[in-house]
C-alpha cells in the first residue's frame, strides 16, 4: 500500500490553515536565501506557495552568493529581534566561505523552524518539547496517519545526516522503537535492512536498496533524492520492492510533501512555544 504524502501534505494544511485563521497575529515565516542555486529556488518557492496558502506571511531575503558571513549573522539577529518574524530558515546549502553550523546556531532557538541548532537537537535527545526538523516529523506523521505501530518495532535508518538520520533516531527511541542506523562505512548493509519492519533511507543514491534487502511486510520509507533527465527518483527499487513492502512511499508524493508540511507546523509551534511561558 502507498503512504501517500501529497494527500496527507493537502489535509494537514488545511488543518493548520484553520489553527492559524483562529489566532489574533499573523504569523511570520522568514526565508533567508544566498545564492541562486536551482534547487534552493524550487525549495523557497514550496515553502512561499504553503505559506500563502495557510496564511503566513512570507518575508524573502535574498543575499548574494558572495555576502560575508558578518553580514549574513547581523541579518539573522535583527530577525531574532523582530517580534513579527515567528520563524527563520537559511536556505541550505550555503557558498563554502559561510559556516553553516555557526548560522544554524545563530538562529534563536524558539524561531529555529528547521529544528537543526544545538539547543533544538539537544532537546529532541533529551524527549523535551521542541522544534524538530521537518522531515523526521513528517515521516512520523505520516507513519502515525496510517496507524503503523512504531513501539516495539525494528527501525533501520539508512543515512545519517543531522538534517535526516540523526533526528530520526531519536525520534523513533522517543516511540519506543528499536533503532539501528547504518551509513557509508557500515559493512554488509543487506545484513541491517533485513530485519527491519520499518525500513528508512535517506542517502540519495538510486536502486540502493533492492528487493533481496527487506523483509517481507516492512514499511519502507524512501527519503533519498536523485534528480536524473528532469525526474526525480529515490533510494528504493520501487517497481520491485512495492510487493514485498506492506506499505511504501513514492518519490515524489511520499515523505517529500510532509517535509514542506512540517515546516507550516513548526511556524505554529515556534509561536506557541514562545507564548508559553512554563517552556
Ligand atoms: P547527506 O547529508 O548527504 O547524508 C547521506 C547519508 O547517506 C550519509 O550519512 C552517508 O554516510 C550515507 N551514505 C552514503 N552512501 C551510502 C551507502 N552506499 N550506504 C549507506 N549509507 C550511505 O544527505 P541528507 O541531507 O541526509 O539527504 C539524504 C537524501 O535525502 C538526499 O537524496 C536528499 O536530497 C534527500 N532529502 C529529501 C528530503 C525530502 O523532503 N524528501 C529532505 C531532506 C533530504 P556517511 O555519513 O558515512 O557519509
Amino acid at each position: 500500500m502507498i503512504l501517500d504524502g501529497k494527500k496527507l501534505k493537502e489535509k494537514k494544511l488545511n488543518i493548520l490553515k484553520e489553527e492559524t485563521s483562529k489566532l489574533d497575529k499573523k504569523l511570520t515565516l522568514c526565508v533567508i536565501q544566498v545564492g541562486e542555486d536551482t534547487a534552493s529556488e524550487i525549495y523557497v518557492n514550496q515553502k512561499k506557495k504553503m505559506a500563502d496558502f495557510v496564511g503566513f506571511a512570507f518575508k524573502h531575503i535574498k543575499l548574494k552568493n558572495d555576502v560575508s558571513e558578518d553580514y549574513l549573522l547581523s541579518i539573522i539577529d535583527k530577525e531574532n529581534k523582530d517580534d513579527k518574524t515567528t520563524g527563520i530558515i537559511v536556505q541550505m546549502p550555503l557558498p563554502s566561505h559561510i559556516n553553516e553550523t555557526k548560522i544554524q546556531n545563530a538562529i534563536d532557538y524558539h524561531k529555529d523552524i528547521d529544528g537543526l541548532s544545538d539547543i533544538n537537537t539537544g532537546r529532541l535527545v533529551h524527549n523535551r518539547k521542541t522544534l524538530i526538523s521537518c522531515t523526521p516529523k513528517g515521516i512520523l506523521e505520516l507513519l502515525k496517519e496510517y496507524n503503523i505501530k512504531i513501539e516495539s518495532k525494528h527501525v533501520v535508518i539508512v543515512g545519517r545526516s543531522n538534517l535526516v538520520g540523526k533526528p530520526l533516531v531519536n525520534l523513533f527511541l522517543n516511540e519506543n522503537a528499536t533503532v539501528t542506523i547504518c551509513h557509508s562505512k557500515t559493512k554488509n548493509l543487506k545484513d541491517y535492512t533485513i530485519t527491519a519492519d520499518i525500513l528508512i533511507s535517506a542517502v540519495g543514491k538510486k536502486n540502493l536498496i533492492t528487493k533481496d534487502m527487506v523483509k517481507q511486510n516492512a514499511v519502507v520509507i524512501d527519503v533519498g533524492i536523485t534528480r536524473e533527465n528532469n525526474k526525480l527518483y529515490g533510494d528504493v527499487d520501487f517497481d520491485n520492492v512495492f510487493n514485498k513492502a506492506s506499505y511504501i512511499t513514492p518519490v515524489p508524493g511520499g515523505v517529500g510533501p510532509m517535509t514542506v508540511t512540517e515546516l507550516g507546523y513548526n511556524v505554529l509551534e515556534a509561536y506557541q512555544l514562545r507564548s508559553d511561558a512554563n517552556e
